[in-house]
């Protein structure tokens, strides 16, 4: 069987998903040999341009990021969006509510003319992205699961139902009952409650479910005397980006 040639590549982030890719454990010996990496930002020196595949790690926070993304768009088949940044733009576009030139006087001072940076946007803003890989990190299993995917030439299935439908199934009991806040029935699962499962609110960064008034676990927030558009004001940590109270509307 012919290998696909992988492209591992980082823009702006904190290397953290790539990371998660080199930490794969007992399944990164698998991993390797079903595909072909061909460059890996992190983890090798070697370059190349002849990939069918780009898992690209990072929000699009620079004029080089734009550059690279597009160069790597113009060489890949598929281009497969990881983490949070590179997905919803993530924690990045924290700096997009200051302002750009705000944000770097108030990070680099008076040097702030020496910095190449630009509004922050997730990838697809810029190309079209074929799969989502979500999360601050995305788990290790479902970057495999959709890898594993395309090798077989199948759809990666990626949930588009809440996080709390995962808690359910954990038997975890509700934040909720314990006063504590979380974004669970607006969240997309995928990370099996990770957070909730630590008595720890889930703070959204898989990003929303699609069409979260319809999917959302309406029931639950109102018996909590809530609803979506509440829940969707808080979505601002790894989401402002996008625009979700509009988006969800
Ligand atoms: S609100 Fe949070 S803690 Fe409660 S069920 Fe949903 S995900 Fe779990
Ligand atoms: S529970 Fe929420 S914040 Fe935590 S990993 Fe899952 S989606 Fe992210």
């Amino acid at each position: 069987m012919i290998k696909p040639r992988i492209g591992v590549f980082g823009l702006t982030g904190c290397g953290g998903c790539q990371l998660e890719i080199l930490n794969l454990e007992d399944d990164l010996i698998d991993f390797v040999n079903a595909v072909d990496i061909v460059h890996f930002t992190e983890a090798i020196t070697e370059h190349s341009d002849n990939y069918e595949v780009a898992l690209i790690e990072g929000s699009v926070s620079t004029n080089h990021d734009v550059e690279r993304l597009e160069h790597i768009a113009k060489v890949a088949k598929i281009i497969v969006a990881i983490g949070a940044c590179s997905s919803t733009g993530g924690l990045n576009c924290l700096k997009n509510l200051y302002g750009v030139e705000k944000a770097k006087e108030l990070v680099y001072g008076d040097k702030k003319d020496w910095i190449d940076a630009i509004e922050t946007k997730p990838i697809d803003e810029y190309v079209k992205v074929d799969y989502y890989a979500r999360g601050c990190p995305p788990t290790r299993s479902e970057i495999v699961d959709i890898v594993k995917s395309l090798i077989v030439g199948k759809t990666p299935e990626i949930p588009n139902y809440p996080v709390c439908i995962e808690c359910k199934k954990l038997n975890n009991t509700c934040l909720y009952d314990l006063g504590i806040a979380c974004m669970g029935p607006v969240t997309r699962a995928g990370c099996n409650a990770r957070c909730p499962s630590s008595i720890s609110g889930c703070e959204g960064c898989r990003g929303p479910i699609d069409e979260p008034n319809i999917n959302a676990q309406i029931d639950l927030l109102k018996k909590y005397g809530l609803t979506v558009e509440d829940i969707m004001e808080g979505f601002n940590l790894y989401n402002a980006c996008k625009k979700i109270t509009d988006k969800s509307k």
